[in-house]
């Protein structure tokens, strides 16, 4: 973690320059570093709250710079939203799914893998046509893949009606709401979107041990989610105690490093046969 708070804080301390020379050459090795293979996924397990069962996984970017090393995807993906190639690397992105998919759906391991994509993916009518050919080229059910998209999406409100998430509904490919309760979220917002899950951010998540405050708000994210029909998920759940609070306050699922931290493909497929026995 030290390592990479590094790189942020020098990244962060360019922010302020959009084309600043540090800004552009990394976007430049990034464009690079599709092609150089230097981008991998690791998957993170979500679980059942109440019965440990495994309900997920997710699938996070991880970019192994050549010179710099590891850089975390909060220093390149907003770089790479600005520019033309987060439809590159969300590309990316969904093929390497879909070929964990079924790696995992036909060995008896039937996990949903969730994706997550940025706001701008969501309105891109190329979304899903890939998804459509991915699903009918590996045999999956549309289940199989769950895509995860911010708030940031539900500002306009033209992008409901949108027809790529007509598409996406009539795929059948479910969406969750990720990082609920950062940006501005509305729950009338939240059922046009036609989600199936909404993810409570980690920031309100973690304090649940400290802050009374946030306790209340993560119970009434809880029951306002459950009252709408949907599924909640608690992001960043780090300790027993928290995730009691959680079991008790009825959310639904839980993703944290105390049931799993995002594993490398062959690790996430271990630890996925020693919990399904399969
Ligand atoms: P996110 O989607 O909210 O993902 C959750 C982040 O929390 C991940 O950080 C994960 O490693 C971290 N995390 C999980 N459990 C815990 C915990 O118990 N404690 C703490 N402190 N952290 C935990 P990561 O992998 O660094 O990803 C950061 C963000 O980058 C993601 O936030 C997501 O918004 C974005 N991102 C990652 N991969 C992709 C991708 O393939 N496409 C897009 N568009 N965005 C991505
Ligand atoms: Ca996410
Ligand atoms: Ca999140
Ligand atoms: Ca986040």
């Amino acid at each position: 973690l030290a390592k990479e708070g590094r790189t942020g804080v020098e990244l962060y301390q360019q922010d302020k320059d959009r084309n600043s020379p540090e800004r552009l050459g990394l976007l430049g090795d990034l464009r690079r570093a599709v092609d150089n293979r230097e981008l991998r996924l690791h998957y993170q397990p979500k679980v059942d709250l109440a019965t440990g069962e495994v309900r997920g996984m997710e699938a996070l970017l991880r970019w192994r710079h050549p010179v710099r090393g590891p850089i975390p995807p909060d220093d390149f993906i907003p770089l790479a939203e600005q520019s033309y190639l987060m439809r590159q690397l969300t590309e990316y992105v969904i093929d390497a799914v879909m070929e964990q998919a079924a790696r995992w759906w036909h060995t008896g391991l039937q996990v949903q893998i969730s994706v997550n994509v940025s706001a701008r993916d969501l309105l891109d009518s190329a979304l899903p046509d890939q998804l459509e050919a991915g699903l009918s080229r590996f045999r999956l059910p549309p289940e199989a893949i769950q895509l995860e998209v911010t708030e940031r999406i539900l500002m306009g409100d033209q992008a409901y009606t949108h027809e790529t998430i007509k598409a996406l509904a009539a795929l059948g490919v479910p969406l969750a709401l990720d990082d609920f309760g950062t940006g501005y979220s509305s729950f009338i917002r939240l059922q046009r979107l036609a989600a199936s899950e909404v993810k409570i951010d980690a920031s309100f998540v973690q304090r649940l041990s400290s802050s009374e405050d946030d306790e209340r708000i993560v119970r009434s994210i809880v029951d306002l989610v459950r009252s709408l029909g949907l599924r909640s998920v608690a992001e960043g759940v780090e300790t027993e105690e928290v995730a009691l609070k959680l079991t008790g306050m009825g959310c639904d699922m839980g993703q944290g490093w105390l049931f799993g931290r995002p594993m490398a493909p062959a690790d996430a497929t271990v630890w996925l046969r020693e919990r399904v026995g399969v």
